[in-house]
């Protein structure tokens, strides 16, 4: 598995999406789960249920592979589904890591399907096992299940209380039982997760590009710390925390969500613009002649950056978009031939050029220098790298898969070493103001943070149990497994 630049890059972490009270629930939910597909392309599960039994289907790969046979969703009967695709933050990518989990419990069949990443999942876990709990995973989701498992509270809503307060991190969860459907979002709202309506039907998904696909209307954004209970009675809200300001990702605008996506309340299209406004503000290049977005998820940015300079945008660099996550790395005998498997330079723009590269991020710093060079074996005279992003410093704990910090070029390198790393002309990151100014804000409120930002600022909302407790790593068995799983 892996391509040239896929280990330098941030991974989104998951995507869920239920559906309540359709004749074509798992339909349905095979949609949004395609369009929430960037979320995740490990693997991708549907549970259905018809008020009786529960029916599922998981398989590792893209949603289009899992649910390609009509029969599969004819399968998988009843009136609510919730469904999730994987990318594996924590637990390796086996099978049995599969969301979404099923339990027989005393109360009847439950369901449950999260995004993010719990911070104190080792540590719960580790006192659960003590306690006779039998894990049937290695990632951290099935602490809630266990968690809620043991509540001694009478009402499925009352049992995911009790468990949520236990837990901590940055999550969305779905959950099913006794023919409702529930949504819950972490005490910050971390993580995204809205409502929708089909009809006489509710939706609960990551993003709202989710309900475009569908055709289905945008209600609202659950609020931090809210959940929602979907059933014959219609949608009541509960708020199982005490009530905080919320500190939604900021990096979601930044590149995990998809650009047609609004999250509480913004277009993350017109965010990523703004970025690249307030970068041509911040960072100009005198006599530049091109702006030049790394496809895709520097795009908007780029635009941005070019109405705001009045530069002109190129698409200089072309990306492939048809390499999976099962393509061949190139082996040994044709590697240094510098094979350009994702992007590829549009030479015919670019020779003579200076360029101003947009990108999103700068990760270990691999792939901004490889595409530096790249751009300038094209024939570019100059080239002037932008970053929407301020320099990411530090780890995300909250369900992003980022390295370690010590592999972080910018946990240890100034923005000079940086450029001077990847061989650019000049390099300029947002600052954390502009990104907050980008993100409809007017700064960052230094006592109160309007928004999550740990990746670039090390203060982190929730915290850090496991790590704090030195829990972080998997356990052996994962690790064995994941090695297994590649
Ligand atoms: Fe998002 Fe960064 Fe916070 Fe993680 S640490 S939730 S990536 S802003």
């Amino acid at each position: 598995m892996g391509f040239e630049y896929d280990s330098d890059t941030l991974h989104e972490e998951c995507g869920v999406f239920g559906v309540y009270n359709h004749p074509d629930a798992a339909a349905l939910t095979a949609l949004g789960l395609h369009a929430l597909q960037h979320r995740g392309q490990e693997a991708a599960g549907i549970v259905t249920s018809d008020g009786e039994l529960f029916y599922a289907h998981k398989g590792i790969g893209l949603v289009g592979a899992t649910f390609s046979d009509p029969d599969v969703i004819n399968n998988l009967k009843g009136n609510l589904a919730i469904g999730h695709n994987r990318y594996a933050t924590t637990g390796g990518g086996m099978l049995r890591n599969v969301q979404p989990f099923y339990a027989d419990m005393a109360f009847g069949g439950f369901t449950l399907a999260h995004n993010g990443n719990l911070t104190n999942a080792h540590t719960l876990r580790k006192n659960l096992v003590k306690r006779g709990s039998i894990f049937q995973s290695t990632g951290d989701t099935e602490v809630i299940v266990h968690l809620v498992s043991m509540s001694d509270k009478e009402t499925i809503a009352d049992k995911l209380t009790d468990a949520v307060r236990e837990i901590k991190g940055g999550y969305a969860l779905l959950a099913s039982a006794k023919g409702q459907l529930i949504g819950v979002r972490d005490a910050y709202g971390i993580r995204p997760l809205i409502l929708g309506k089909l009809n006489d039907s509710y939706i609960l998904a990551s993003e709202s590009c989710a309900l475009d696909i569908i055709g289905a209307t945008f209600i609202r954004d659950l609020e931090a710390g809210e959940m929602v209970i979907i059933n014959e009675e219609g949608v009541t809200s509960h708020f199982p925390f005490k009530r905080r300001q919320r500190r939604s990702c900021i990096f979601e605008y930044i590149y995990f969500a998809r650009p047609d996506s609004f999250m509480d309340g913004q277009s993350v299209y017109d965010t990523r613009k703004n970025i690249g406004i307030e970068l041509a503000r911040e960072s100009a290049v005198d006599g530049a002649d091109l702006v030049v977005p790394v496809p895709d998820s520097g795009v908007p940015s780029a635009i941005g950056y070019a109405q705001e300079s009045g530069i002109p945008f190129e698409l200089g660099i072309i990306r492939n978009h048809y390499i999976g996550r099962t393509f061949i790395e190139p082996g040994d005998s044709v590697r240094h031939l510098g094979v350009k498997l994702k992007h590829n330079a549009n030479r015919r723009y670019l020779e003579g050029k200076s360029v101003v590269l947009v990108d999103d991020s700068i990760v270990r710093g691999t792939t901004s220098r490889k595409i530096v060079e790249m751009v300038r074996e094209a024939g570019a005279r100059e080239v002037h790298m932008r970053i929407s992003s301020p320099p990411t410093s530090h780890s995300c704990f909250y369900g992003i898969d980022t390295p370690d910090s010590k592999e972080l070029l910018a946990h240890t390198k100034s923005v000079e070493e940086i450029c001077e790393f990847i061989k650019a002309d000049s390099l300029a990151y947002i600052s954390l103001d502009g990104l907050y100014r980008a993100a409809g804000e007017t700064a960052r409120n230094s006592d109160a943070p309007q928004y999550c930002d740990a990746c670039f600022t090390g203060e982190y909302p929730v915290e850090l149990t496991d790590h704090d407790n030195k829990m972080t790593g998997t356990t052996v068995s994962d690790l064995r497994e994941r090695q297994s799983s590649k």
